[in-house]
């Protein structure tokens, strides 16, 4: 079916409590392609500097990721630097630089408009409104944030939500765009400004889906014991599911939905076992159905 994803493509500097990596590849749409196209068909939309060479776009087009919807400017890319808590789950942003990614106009090459499946990962709310208008009806939408943006752009951010079929969030974020501290009404708060489904991400505590009427699921983590680095963990997950999703292609069907977050679950424990996509990268879907049956054991009673 395929999947379009929209989102950062970056050089991240990463301090955790026990180690530091500076100016590797990151951002939400590397994390995110790279997870999706484990299942299915992936394009990507985004902008890159000129320090972004040929050989940061090979872990791409290995993959068979079609990045005819990069556009490479001037100048520098985006560059994002974080320092983690020891919880390693909680973190700061010590520098933003958005470099060539301020004047950032996304355009949606011919060939990707018919395809189902989009992915607006975090990026500035009216440039994902912008890409998903480009898009000839999509079938299944599903949008990512970040405090930033429910902090500055939460009206814009609120019309992007009114279009989509599913958001995903984190705990912290439901928490700041509702004020409510419980995330089950959070998250039909934000059910009411328009997607069906709204997923909350726990971090190691796993991810939990609340859809129409009654429709309820959570599935743990896998549980890692030896977290390097968790940048890219929420990309990577739903990267996974969107790509579950399109390579499925049943979207009410909640089945599928309920694997489609636990697949999610299994592709970013990989994530966080290594520095930006140092693990991801070498990802096998042998090794994704691994972790799925571990999970399954974990979790069924
Ligand atoms: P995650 O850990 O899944 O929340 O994603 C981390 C990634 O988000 C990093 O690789 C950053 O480059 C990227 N990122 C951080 N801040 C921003 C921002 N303001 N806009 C877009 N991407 C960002």
């Amino acid at each position: 079916m395929g999947v379009v994803i929209v989102g950062s493509m970056a050089f991240d500097t990463i301090h955790t409590p026990f180690d530091k990596r500076e100016r590797v590849i990151g951002g939400s749409c590397i994390y995110a392609s790279i997870a999706a196209s484990l299942f299915d068909r992936t394009g990507i939309v985004g902008v890159i500097g000129d320090d972004f060479t040929e050989d940061h776009l090979k872990t791409l087009k290995e993959r068979s990721i079609d990045t005819d919807g990069v556009i490479r400017e001037k100048g520098k890319s985006f560059f994002w630097e974080g320092k983690y808590h020891l919880d390693m789950n909680t973190r700061d942003t010590i520098t933003t630089e958005l470099n060539v990614f301020e004047n950032f106009d996304p355009v949606i090459p011919e060939s990707y408009k018919k395809i189902p499946y989009l992915f607006l990962a975090n990026i500035d709310p009216p440039l994902q409104l912008k890409v998903l208008e480009s898009m000839e009806k999509p079938g299944f939408v599903l949008c990512d944030t970040m405090n930033l943006w429910i902090d500055i752009k939460k009206d814009e951010l609120k019309k992007v939500f009114s279009k989509v079929d599913c958001v995903v969030l984190n705990d912290e974020e439901i928490r700041q765009f509702t004020g409510k501290p419980n995330l089950l009404q959070g998250a039909r708060e934000i059910q009411k400004t328009g997607p069906a489904y709204v997923i909350i991400k726990k971090g190691e505590h796993g991810a939990s889906i609340l859809g129409p009427g009654s429709f309820y699921f959570s599935a743990p983590s896998y549980p890692v014991e030896g977290v390097i680095d968790p940048t890219g963990a929420g990309d990577s997950f739903a990267g996974a599911f969107i790509g579950y999703m399109a390579a499925k292609n049943k979207n009410s069907d909640t089945d599928i939905i309920k694997k489609a977050l636990v697949y999610g679950n299994a592709v970013a424990s990989f994530t966080v076992e290594g520095f930006s996509i140092e693990r991801l990268e070498q990802v096998s879907m042998r090794k994704i159905e691994g972790r799925i049956e571990a999970i399954r054991k974990i979790s069924e009673f």
